[in-house]
Formats: C-alpha cells, structure tokens, sequence
C-alpha cells in the first residue's frame, strides 16, 4: 500500500517539433552548436575521406566540387570554401536546406556506404553561405562590361533566377516577368518555411534587384502581357514558368467544402507568414488548427502538407498513401520526420469518395494490397473488396502532384512544341524550344523536379542564351 502511495502519473509535456533534439542528418551547426559552430562544422568537412572517387560530386546535379569545398571548411579556409562552392551553385545555402540529400550527394558518400555515416553535405554547404552572408562576403552583381542586349525571362522561380544570375554577371540586361507578387516561385510560396526559411530566398532577390535585374511582378504572361509582346522587346526569352496544375481526385464529394489542394493549402501558411491577409487562412478553410486532417498523396508535397498540419495545432494528421513505405515517391527522410512529429501514415489506402454535410466529414477509404509490376517495374495497388471504411476529417488535402498548364494555347503559341505530357520540348543541353530565340528550363520541361534541377538547367540556358545571341549579333551589330 505504501509502495502503491509513492507512486505518481508523470504527464510529460507533450514534445513539440521545435523541442526535440535534431538528428544528425538534419543538424544546423549555426543553430545547434552556436559559438562551437565553425569547429563542429570543420569537424564534420574532416570526415571527408578525400576518397578521390567523388561519387558525391557525380550525384549532385551541379557537380559541385564537395570534396575540395570540405576540406577548405575542415582547414578553417570558410571564405575560399564559399568561393568554390558559389562558382557552380547559384543558391548554395538554399540547396544545402533542401535538396533531397539521401537521394543524391550524401546517399553516394563512400563513407555512407561503407556503414558509418555520410559526411553531411548540405548542412556543411549551408553552413559556409550562411557564415558568408554573416560576413559581407555575399555581394552584389557588377558586370564588367554593361551589354546592349535583353533577355526576358518568364518566371522567377529557382530556374528563371539562376539563369537571371548568370547573364547579369555578364553585363546582359535581364527583365523577369512573374504573375505573383513575389519572386521565388515554389523556393517562396511552395516549401514550406520550417524547411526553407523565407528571408534566405528574399535577400537572394534582394541581391539581384541590387545587381541590376528588373522584376516585373503581378504580370501573368498570357492575360496581363502577351507572349508576342514580350518577344517584341528582347532579344531572347527563358520561359520558366514551372507546373501548377493540380491533379485532382476523382470521386464523390471531392467538391466538398473543407476538401482543398495542397499548394493552396501551403501557399496560405506561407503568405501567413509574411504578414499578408489571408481570408482563407484567417476564416479557417485553409488553417489546419484543431482539426482531424488528412492528406491524401505520397511525395514530398504530401510531407510538407503533413508536417506544416502539426505545426498550425491540428488535433490528428494522417496520411492516406495507396502503395506501401517502400514504394513511395517521396524521400524517406522526409517520411521518417514526419512520423518523429507525430503524423501518422496509413499506407495501402486510396480515397473512394468523401462523406460530408455542410462540410466534409470523412474520407471513404479502400484498402489496396500490391499486385503484379507495372511497365515502370513499380507494382500496382489492387482493391480489396469489402475493407472499405470512413475515415473521420475535418480538412482533407489532395497532394496527388502537379502537371503543366497547356501553355501554347494559354499563350496563343501554337508553334510551341510541347510534349504528351504538356511539358514543353527543349533539346536537352541547350534548352532551346522550337521557336528561334526561345528556351525554356526547369519544371516546365522536366515537370515536377526538384530546385536543384530548376538551377541547373537556369544556368545551362543561360549559357545557350548567350551563344545564341553572340551568333545572332541581335543588337551588338547595331
Ligand atoms: C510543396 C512543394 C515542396 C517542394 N519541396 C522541395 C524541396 O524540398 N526540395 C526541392 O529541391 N524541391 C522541392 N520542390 C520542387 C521545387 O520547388 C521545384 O522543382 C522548383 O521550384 C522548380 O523551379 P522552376 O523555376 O522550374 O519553377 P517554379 O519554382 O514553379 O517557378 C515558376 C514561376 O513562374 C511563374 N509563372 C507561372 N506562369 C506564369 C505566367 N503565365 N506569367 C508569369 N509568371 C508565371 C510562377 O508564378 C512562379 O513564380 C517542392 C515543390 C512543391 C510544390
Ligand atoms: S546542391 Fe544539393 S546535391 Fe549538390 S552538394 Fe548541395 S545539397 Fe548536395
């Protein structure tokens, strides 16, 4: 009976995402390690093994040179670190927060598959820019030489900024037409902010407006500007204009209020953000506080609705995925943070339709099971008949992934080569489109990709951009 006195229910407080202890994957020197950063930065570049097999390089889409980057950082050399690893990024900080890591640098560090750990690379990365933010070492573009010729680029998304960056460096003039209010793209109104932190992708516009680019904004190219027009005006055009077309449900109720789509969903958390009225956000139809949500999808924009469903107070997340774990499009890091906040994934599960009154209520749910390989050797979800059930929700979010809108006709281009899937037809190295003068980089040749791609291809246009218009002589001869 004493025994039985001296016993107390402890309730622990529950344990937010900001409170709990980051893993080593996701560390931020900076934040993490403060006054000790710049040693345990350094610490982590020296477990670079200088293999001289750079798998790391050949796997990040810049080939940025990661290994000499790490061992300037390691020897304490941050500025001439920063040098190196700027020479091929045009947003190394940006990249270092997201870029899929696991699927591209440090998931081919030898050293990760040699069992003990990849060296981590992007938070190194981040580390370096942001340490040369701090000390002034990030400046302004100043051409050499100011150039007659304009480029007009379409979209200021990561792909049309970093083509932007390129050809400002060398003295072109650079317009860039986008229909938001903001420049960024998805680095602005997509990601999420506990990921990508706003005022990073805000002082990197503020740096190009400083070196001299114009953004136009609030201009949709199509209604507010013609194509045509714009062709008129400038010697060369970059549309990167990425894709946006959601892929919506197909089902009984999917009109029901409370059933909404995911860049919608994110776009409101992130103008919250910012500061801005947001109706939708402010009424409750876009603000997942004390609601049962669930999101329907498996990729990183279903993780980031999930994650950011936690953080506004949501009282249950779920995330309703047809295939299982192993098969998701999504990164696994992502899957396994957003299990660590507490988000819970029903996997071999698809939508059938939603119960609602006023409002939704439910999702009906149909359990799958993996059947025979489809032609792309993933195996395709059957039905179970009969393991139908209602899932109970107050918001439900369709993170099913997005597809180009049909520019040639938006645009009234209908020489506008585009592929089945709507993406536009660009050759591969040179990025140029089927009309003379015009190329086109990022998501709206890809489709849906990654920033790191969109920055890539940016600078590979730039670069064609530049041969074109040096074989054209467009206004130099004039
Ligand atoms: C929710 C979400 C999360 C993501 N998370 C990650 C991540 O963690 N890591 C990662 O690497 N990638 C991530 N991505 C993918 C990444 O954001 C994109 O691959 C990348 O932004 C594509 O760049 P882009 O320049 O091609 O297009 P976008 O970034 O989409 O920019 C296109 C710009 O063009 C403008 N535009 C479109 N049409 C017109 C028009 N008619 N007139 C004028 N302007 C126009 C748009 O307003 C936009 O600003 C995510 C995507 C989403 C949706
Ligand atoms: S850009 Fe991305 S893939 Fe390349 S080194 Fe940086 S984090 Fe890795």
């Amino acid at each position: 009976m004493a025994t039985q006195k001296m016993l107390k229910f402890v309730t622990l407080p529950k344990e937010t995402p900001e409170k709990r202890p980051p893993t080593l994957r996701n560390q931020d020197f900076h934040e993490i390690y403060r006054e000790f950063a710049a040693e345990k930065a350094a610490e982590q570049a020296g477990r670079c093994s200088q293999c001289g097999v750079p798998y790391c390089q050949s796997h990040c889409p810049l080939h940025n040179n990661i290994p000499d980057w790490l061992r300037l950082t390691a020897e304490g050399r941050l500025e001439e670190a920063y040098e190196l690893s700027q020479a091929t990024n045009t947003f190394p900080e940006i990249c270092g927060r997201i870029c899929p890591q696991d699927r591209l640098c440090e998931g081919n560090c030898v050293i990760e598959q040699s069992g003990h750990g990849t060296v981590t690379i992007g938070s190194v990365e981040k580390y370096i820019t942001d340490t040369a933010w701090e000390n002034g070492w990030v400046k302004p573009i100043k051409p050499a030489v100011e150039r007659a010729e304009s480029v007009a680029i379409i979209g200021a998304g990561p792909g049309g900024l970093a083509a932007a960056d390129v050809l400002r460096r060398r003295g072109y003039q650079v317009t860039v037409y986008d229909r938001y209010d903001r420049a960024g793209g998805l680095m602005t109104y997509g990601i999420p902010g506990f990921k990508l932190e706003k005022p990073v992708v805000m002082q990197r516009i503020e740096q190009l407006e400083l070196g001299g680019v114009q953004f136009v904004l609030n201009c949709a190219v199509g209604s507010d500007i013609s194509f045509d027009a714009i062709r008129g005006q400038h010697d060369a055009v970059l549309i990167a204009t990425g894709v946006y077309k959601s892929r919506d449900i197909e089902a009984p109720g999917v009109g029901a209020q409370g059933v909404v789509r995911a860049l919608d969903y994110l776009t409101a958390s992130n103008r919250k953000s910012f500061g801005d009225e947001v109706p939708e956000f402010d009424s409750g139809e876009l603000n997942a506080q004390g609601k049962r949500v669930v999101v329907i999808g498996g990729g990183d924009t279903a993780m980031d609705c999930v994650r950011t469903a936690i953080r506004q107070g949501a009282t249950s997340v779920k995330c309703l995925y047809r295939r299982d774990r192993a098969n998701m499009p999504g990164s696994q890091r992502e899957v396994q943070n957003a299990e660590e906040e507490g988000v819970e994934f029903v996997w071999l599960s698809a939508p059938k339709g939603f119960t609602a009154g006023e409002a939704v209520e439910g999702v009906m749910v149909q359990k799958m099971r993996l059947g025979q390989p489809d032609a792309s050797g993933r195996q395709s979800p059957e039905l179970i008949e009969g393991a139908d059930y209602i899932e109970p929700a107050d918001l439900v979010v369709q993170a099913l992934g997005f597809e180009p809108e049909e520019i040639p006709t938006l645009w009234g281009v209908p020489d506008l080569a585009v592929t089945r899937w709507g993406t536009i037809k660009a050759d591969f190295r040179t990025h140029a489109t089927s009309l003379p003068g015009v190329y086109a980089a990022g998501d709206i040749v890809r489709g849906a990709s990654l920033v790191v791609w969109a920055i890539r291809d940016g600078r590979e246009a730039a670069e064609a951009i530049m041969g074109y218009l040096a074989q054209t002589g467009a206004v130099a001869a004039e």
